[in-house]
């Protein structure tokens, strides 16, 4: 609630820079933010008729486009006269009676953090997003099942969770059950194992997966191999699928490369299949100043790109480097970070890294991974099967160890400084654009360690 008055309160703001004085004293300042019906419809209140009448007649436009801004890009707006919110005011008031109860325990389960609102969409997980997006607004109707798949650290759980906010918002009246796959598994085998009365745990376990509107189960992958709970799942799927009842999987794999039987995968497949790939540069930039606000914390820019140009395949990595930056800012009592807090904040890993590694080091992991000599990588050959080695050895060397660009030169049979900063940079970008370069660096910067 408090977000909305925030959120309408920038609205005003911006209103107020793009209308007369009198218009906004006489209008606009006097409306009243009520709700942000169904995620999409934001409702206003206008307390005299004449004030809903100017308004529409001449500001409509650019209200909307200031709530655009402020609200997203989906959100319409209606205003609503005295009349109207009155009728409002009773819906709401009984809506409420009916919901309350069940729905606490319901949202419990969520961390109130994995919004929509939290979630960065990009190329790499716009589908996936719509797909969600879709689901909680009307679970049950079209995609079903959701099956989403991902690396790890990419987000399926945060758009699982924001699907649960979402309809415990929005449609308080529906029960959401989410589940992590390990639990589901370790519920039903000890329900399998009470001995006294068994039939009653069994039925109770069937009785929370099946009696709910909207069931989430996390890593479903988990399920290989573990027979009896394939079969429980197996007859709770169709229980909610035939009773039109949403289901939501994600797995970090395909339907098809899950180790059950093919009943299953089918079962999985006959919905929507969607999967998320690494973010690229410029989402990443996104997320790291979408967590930075959530935390009220001030990065310099430096200092997210420094973080998000590194090759990361995993959020949640990149989440944690970002946090050893809040944590040694805090320590200081400071809530924003210069590059040379980060660099304090990493000098611990860096050296690290660089007392065990040496320039050979890297080289011959280099040479190992792409199958070709010492010889050939620091040689003369131009042709591509050594060359893009050459540069990626160079980009590590650069990126993991402090020597300069003449002494890496010279470990490449005495190349020039500039043909090494053209190779590290030339690297550096393609990490950006190319999510092939940029997990075959964290594939080689693991096997350096
Ligand atoms: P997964 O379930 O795929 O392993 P998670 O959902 O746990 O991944 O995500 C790992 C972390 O990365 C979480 O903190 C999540 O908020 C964050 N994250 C991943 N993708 C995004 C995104 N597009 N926008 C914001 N945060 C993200
Ligand atoms: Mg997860």
């Amino acid at each position: 609630m408090q977000e909305l008055q925030e959120l309408w309160q920038k609205v005003l703001m911006k209103m107020q820079n793009l209308v007369s004085a009198i218009t906004y004293d006489l209008w606009i300042s006097k409306l009243e933010v009520l709700e942000l019906k169904n995620g999409e419809t934001l409702l206003l209140y206008a307390p005299t008729a004449s004030t809903k009448t100017q308004i529409m007649k001449n500001n409509s436009k650019q209200l909307l486009e200031c709530i655009h801004d402020c609200f997203g890009e989906y959100v319409n707006f209606e205003l609503l006269d005295k009349e109207e919110k009155e009728k409002y005011m009773s819906e709401v008031a009984s809506d409420n009676v009916v919901a309350t109860e069940t729905n606490h325990q319901d949202r419990d389960q969520f961390n109130e953090k994995y919004t929509f609102d939290n979630f960065v969409v990009g190329k790499s997980n716009q589908f996936c997003y719509a797909a969600a997006h879709a689901v909680a607004k009307n679970p049950g109707e079209k995609f079903n099942p959701l099956f989403i798949h991902s690396g790890v650290g990419l987000g399926k759980t945060h758009l699982m969770h924001a699907i649960g906010n979402y309809i415990t918002q929005y449609s308080p009246h529906l029960k959401v059950k989410y589940v992590t796959c390990e639990k589901f598994v370790n519920e039903y085998i000890e329900s399998l194992g009470v001995k006294s009365g068994k039939d009653n745990v069994v039925s109770e376990f069937r009785e929370k997966y099946r009696n709910v509107d909207v069931l989430m189960i996390d890593d479903i992958q988990f399920i290989a191999k573990k027979d009896a709970t394939i079969e429980e799942f197996f007859h709770t799927f169709n229980d909610l699928y035939q009773n039109k009842k949403q289901i939501i999987i994600t797995s970090d794999r395909k339907p098809q490369e899950i180790d059950v039987e093919d009943r299953l995968k089918t079962r999985f497949s006959c919905g929507l299949i969607q999967d998320m790939q690494i973010p690229e540069f410029e989402t990443r930039m996104a997320i790291l100043k979408k967590k930075a606000q959530l935390e009220k914390f001030y990065l310099d820019d430096d200092v997210i790109n420094f973080i998000a140009e590194k090759p990361f395949t995993n959020i949640r990595e990149m989440e944690g480097m970002l946090s050893k930056v809040f944590f040694f800012a805090t320590l200081m009592g400071k809530k924003s970070a210069t590059m040379d807090d980060a660099r304090e904040a990493f000098k611990e890993d860096m050296t690290q890294s660089s007392e065990k590694t040496t320039p050979e080091h890297i080289i011959s992991t280099v040479c190992s991974y792409f199958g070709i000599s010492q010889m050939e990588i620091t040689g003369k050959k131009k042709n591509k099967e050594v060359v893009e080695p050459r540069m990626i050895a160079i980009y590590l060397i650069d990126d993991t160890l402090d020597i300069p660009l003449v002494t890496i030169g010279k470990l490449f049979g005495g190349r020039d400084h500039t043909t090494i900063m053209h190779a590290r940079d030339k690297i550096g970008e393609q990490i950006k654009r190319d999510n092939k370069m940029a997990a075959m660096i964290a594939d080689l910067k693991a096997k350096i360690k």
